[in-house]
């Protein structure tokens, strides 16, 4: 079904004015309302009737739709209806009075009642070993706590009564003129911030608050095995609630900080052993260091190959029942300067793979080199 236009929608003429427009949008939105039409397809026409409304009655952005017509208009400004904002979105208000119409989406409205307090989020910053193993630390925390002296009540009597201004509802009601008629917008009470319930006398060192900003020492477990970026949890330490809410809770997230031997993937450590090029071709059991500073034997086989990871089992994060492994990562590092000595060996092996060479086509195959060899 092809929508014709906005001026279509509210039946009336191009040349409207604004209060034809306004009549014609108020008898339609009462009569397509969903809590009151139920018919099929009224809250799809009650949308519509409310995205016209919205365009034709700015005259900026009526006279920006006149020039680029309907079909231009509406798919240069699409997504400007989706976001539940203005009207077309949470239109789920009361419509059973039509003289009062509630207004929910006008923001600052809250929950009556005692509010529980906010969650925190703090960061710390652990080294590998200790994600490897587990931890326990303690942080220091701001947050805020009931007042001492108040027990958290914010009155010097630790008693609360009901509040006179909202008469415990937490809220208030404000009558404003509309185009619809008359709407009533629910506010926060502004004495009890919607608690419905204030201080019989009030405590003089919180001043009524009943809260009060200390710092805390919280010891918390580091699981083994934690993963960077990952939250803990601490119920309860978080912002402390109103009189007889829950407090908040406290989120720790840990980061781990690069180590400078060891990098972890998964439950696997990997660390890098250099070894030089005759310690490859014959082997050599070398002494290592684990994360946690123990030394152990790791035996490197002859003829091990450039970048060979050496498994060394149960050496990773140190899972219980299932540990990670620790991969040892061969890299064979060619000596830039050699002594004499040594150079005369080269030179002899060098001399002795010519040959094997020769009789092998070793080179050949290796290095592709035979076809410029005439
Ligand atoms: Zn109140
Ligand atoms: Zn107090």
């Amino acid at each position: 079904m092809g929508v014709s236009d906005y001026y279509d929608i509210l039946g009336i003429p191009r040349n409207a004015d604004d209060k034809e427009v306004k009549k014609a949008y108020r008898n339609l939105a009462r009569k397509y309302h969903p809590d009151v039409c139920k018919e099929a397809g009224a809250e799809e026409k009650f949308k519509q009737i409310n995205e016209a409304y919205s365009i034709l009655s700015d005259s900026q952005k009526r006279a920006q739709y006149d020039t680029m017509g309907h079909e231009t208009y509406t798919n240069a400004s699409k997504g400007s209806y989706t976001g539940g904002g203005g009207f077309g979105g949470g239109f789920s208000t009361d419509f059973s009075g039509f003289g009062d119409i509630f207004d929910f989406f006008g923001g600052g409205y809250r929950r009556a009642g005692p509010q529980p307090g906010a969650d925190l989020l703090t960061r710390l910053s652990i080294p590998l070993e200790n994600a490897v193993t587990g931890t326990d630390r303690d942080i220091d925390v701001m947050h805020t706590e009931p007042c001492p002296s108040c027990a958290g009540s914010g009155s010097e009597t630790k008693k609360q009564t009901t509040c006179p201004r909202c008469g415990g509802s937490g809220q208030m009601r404000q009558a404003s003129q509309s185009v619809f008629g008359q709407f009533i917008r629910m506010t926060t009470c502004t004495q009890c911030g919607g608690r419905g319930r204030v201080p019989e006398r009030i405590c003089r060192e919180c001043r009524g608050s009943g809260h009060t900003r200390t710092k805390r020492k919280v010891s918390i477990h580091i699981p083994t095995g934690i993963e960077n970026g990952m939250r803990l949890r601490m119920e309860g330490y978080g912002e402390a609630g109103d009189f007889g809410a829950p407090n908040g809770d406290l989120f720790i997230e840990v980061n781990i900080q690069p180590h400078d031997r060891f990098r972890r993937n998964g439950d696997n450590l990997e660390t890098t052993l250099e070894i030089s090029p005759s310690q490859a071709v014959l082997g050599i059991t070398v002494e290592i260091e684990t994360i946690d500073k123990r030394h152990i034997e790791l035996k490197v086989p002859a003829g091990v190959q450039f970048n060979t990871a050496l498994k060394v089992h149960g050496e990773g994060i140190k899972r219980r029942g299932h540990p990670g492994d620790l991969l040892v990562r061969v890299k064979i590092v060619t000596p830039k300067q050699i002594s004499g000595d040594e150079k005369d060996l080269y030179e002899k092996i060098l001399e002795i793979e010519g040959k094997h060479s020769e009789k092998k086509g070793f080179f050949s195959g290796f290095m592709g080199k035979k076809k410029e060899k005439k």
